[in-house]
């Protein structure tokens, strides 16, 4: 497989997914428009960020804003948000065990796409992208779907990041803690207003899988996952 994705994003009138590492190492922007013209997926109109782990969020609202992002330096940011999404124009970012999570109503005329590393969950990202999208349109159906990640197999921590989470989303074995970013993010998200069964969570660590994915905690190398949202 090439492309992780989640068949409700199609249903939506959306393109969107995470590469698997067969498609090279995503840091290169070349790959990157190799991959997505496969799919025809305008790379030209795919907006990038200078991604921080932080809880920046930059909504698009108009062409012209989009339109001024490509011509503009990269921002620091960690999320882009289309309201209302924008025909033939999209966002990506990468990823190395970080969670790419995808937010789009059924219509998808809305969508988000975050870049969730753990830091980003701690200072509430995941819920933050949702409020925004819902603080557009409070009535909109969300529909959330978390890309390849490191799970709570692979994710060891200490106690000074275990202590920053919610003790739900902690797991405790003997001596060891791990944290479980499925089970806070989908917290955030049912906090926000989504529905739990509209968040799907499917089980793919990069971490543990190195056939398929990168990850910087197995390889400590800056190989990076592509993952992308468009509107085609
Ligand atoms: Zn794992």
């Amino acid at each position: 497989m090439t492309i992780y994705t989640d068949k409700r994003l199609l249903r939506a009138g959306l393109i969107g997914g995470t590469f698997s590492r067969h498609k090279g190492n995503m840091r290169d922007l070349s790959s990157q428009e190799a991959a997505l013209n496969e799919l025809g997926v305008n790379a030209d109109h795919i907006l990038h960020f200078h991604q921080t782990h932080s809880d920046t969020i930059i909504p698009i609202t108009t062409l012209q804003e989009a339109k001024n992002r490509l011509s503009s330096p990269l921002a620091d940011a960690d999320a882009w948000l289309f309201a209302p999404s924008l025909t033939g124009w999209g966002a990506a970012i990468v990823t190395a065990d970080c969670v790419p999570l995808f937010l789009w109503d059924d219509t998808g005329t809305y969508m988000a796409l975050a870049h969730c590393g753990w830091r980003g969950v701690v200072k509430g990202l995941p819920f933050k992208t949702a409020q925004a999208l819902l603080s557009k349109t409070p009535r909109l159906h969300l529909n959330a779907w978390l890309g390849p990640h490191i799970q709570a197999c692979c994710f060891e921590v200490q106690e000074d990041v275990a202590k920053q989470f919610p003790s739900e989303c902690i797991i405790r074995q003997k001596d060891k803690i791990f944290v479980d970013l499925n089970a806070e993010i989908k917290r955030q998200l049912v906090q926000a207003g989504l529905n739990r069964e509209d968040i799907q969570t499917p089980y793919y660590c990069t971490c543990g899988d190195k056939n398929n994915f990168f990850s910087w905690r197995r390889d400590h190398e800056k190989n990076m996952l592509l993952s992308f949202l468009y509107k085609p």
